[in-house]
């Protein structure tokens, strides 16, 4: 990549097109961010701070050398539903969707249920996807706002259930970027008040004991999605949906054909054969998050909200984005809300990192706001 992209003004032919031809709102909007600082520390996409134990990746290496690259893959073969079921503890009754990542499952969702105009439900401040996607896919987005604390207002989530009929209900629990877990008798009422499928997004899920899965097939509505690029494995890019078979049957027809490329079945083998290394790194990240919640609490002018998830939301009294500057100015990304709603107003997002990147950031902290 060493020559760079020609500039793209707005007044030649290429500009003059892509003006008349893509969409006002995918003009409008900007592209989903992903953030590089050469030797960074990186704490802002919840990413395992934990690589891959050497032997689990010569393993991997040497299932990939034996795959058949000339060959497309079998994009959900039995051998690996098997695992994926008996590693994440899938009711036997649930069936299972693969996706590139969850994000894609979430786009699939929208694109299977949603025809232009239906609505996509989901409480708010959640996961930015799910805005996106329906958005993509001409759904209409119905963010229903959470309370000041950044809990479910589960009257404001039933009214408007009732008053907007959605296609789709995402609730992202833990919730992204807030770390809150809906109880599960708010949940219980939101299956019943929606009409159509309710999407627990259990990305987050190996951080807290709390889950929908085993009532995957259960009840007629509920879908339960999960990721492993939580827990070490963001660069896999593998999710995947749990629903009673009459959902997975109508679902799997949107899937774009070989979805999941044969290198990433290959590693998934591998790496599943190795869940307790995964499960124990998890763990460790688990472990840490009451202490880091405390040292962070400990901090002048700091409000630390309560998280399941691998990350901390925190309020600087400071402001956001100076605290977000100062840090980055250390060489400490986190991910930056305090621009992205009222009630995230100076909260910075903040990924539990290993315990020599967690001290690191109390350090940073300390200095900056006790200057
Ligand atoms: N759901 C939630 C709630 C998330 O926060 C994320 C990642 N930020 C995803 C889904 C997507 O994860 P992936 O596409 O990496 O599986």
């Amino acid at each position: 990549m060493s020559t760079p992209a020609p500039r793209l003004g707005m007044t030649d032919e290429a500009g003059q097109r892509v003006l008349r031809t893509v969409r006002d709102d995918v003009r409008a909007i900007a592209a989903y961010e992903v953030h590089a600082q050469a030797g960074a520390i990186k704490l802002d996409a919840m990413e395992s701070p934990y690589g891959l134990p050497e032997a689990v990746r010569d393993q991997v290496a040497a299932a990939v050398r034996a795959v058949e690259f000339n060959r497309y893959p079998d994009s959900a073969p039995a051998a690996l539903v098997a695992q994926v079921r008996e590693a994440f503890g899938v009711p036997s009754e649930a069936d299972l969707l693969f996706g590139n990542g969850s994000d894609e499952l979430i786009g699939m969702l929208v694109q299977a249920t949603c025809t232009p105009g239906d609505v996509v439900l989901t409480p708010w401040p959640s996961f930015v996807y799910f805005d996106l996607a329906a958005r993509f896919h001409h759904a209409r987005f119905v963010p229903v706002p959470l309370t000041e604390d950044l809990q479910l207002d589960l009257a404001a989530t039933i009214a408007a259930i009732e008053a907007h009929r959605p296609k789709l209900v995402f609730l992202a629990m833990p919730n992204n970027p807030t770390g809150g877990l809906w109880p599960r008798e708010a949940v219980r009422a939101i299956l019943q008040a929606a009409p159509g499928l309710v999407v627990v997004d259990e990305a987050y899920q190996a951080f807290t004991d709390e889950t929908w899965m085993p009532r995957a097939a259960q009840e007629p509505n509920l879908a339960v999605l999960r990721t492993l690029s939580k827990i070490g494995l963001a660069g896999l890019r593998f999710g995947y949906l749990a629903a009673h078979p009459a959902w997975i049957r109508e679902l799997n027809k949107v899937r774009p054909p070989y979805n999941i490329d044969s290198a990433t079945l290959a590693a998934l083998s591998v790496v599943l054969a190795n869940k307790p290394a995964l499960d124990e790194q998890a763990a460790r990240v688990r472990a840490a998050r009451p202490a880091l919640a405390v040292a962070l609490r400990a901090l002048p002018g700091t409000t630390v909200f309560d998280s399941a998830g691998n990350f901390l939301l925190v309020r600087f009294a400071r402001g956001g984005d100076a605290v977000f500057q100062a840090l980055k100015a250390r060489n400490i990304l986190v991910r930056n809300f305090s621009g992205a709603h009222p009630l995230l107003a100076n909260c910075l997002r903040i990924s539990i990192g290993s315990p020599d990147e967690n001290a690191a950031l109390l350090a940073a902290l300390n200095a900056i706001l006790t200057d």
